[in-house]
């Protein structure tokens, strides 16, 4: 399933969803995130939660926009994320 985490404004829709059928939990997207927005937890939405997750912490996903935003000039590239870039399964989707 997909994990939202974020919010939305006036200004828009502000989500990362990270795709838990997809992630494997290998941490490549925390270690590459500058801003420490990722964490590995347990997935609560499985039974079977042997496998860690990729998550979005608490304290980002309410800032969202702004924890981001360095990494996402105008015109950047989804691909070229340094969280989206490591990851071989494409578990992760931002919504802006
Ligand atoms: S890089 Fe992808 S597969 Fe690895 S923990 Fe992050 S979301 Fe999961
Ligand atoms: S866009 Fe940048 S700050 Fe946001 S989660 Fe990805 S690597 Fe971290």
């Amino acid at each position: 399933m997909h994990a939202n985490y974020g919010y939305k404004d006036g200004s828009g829709d502000f989500f990362i969803a990270i795709d838990t059928e997809k992630c494997g939990g290998c941490g490549d997207c925390v270690v590459a995130c500058p801003a420490g927005v990722l964490e590995l937890a347990e997935d609560d939405f499985h039974i079977d939660a042997e496998v860690d997750v990729a998550v979005v912490t608490k304290e980002h996903s309410k800032k969202i926009k702004y924890s981001c935003a360095p990494c996402k000039p105008s015109g950047y590239s989804m691909d070229d994320l340094p969280c989206v870039k490591p990851c071989a399964p494409k578990a992760i989707i931002h919504s802006w």
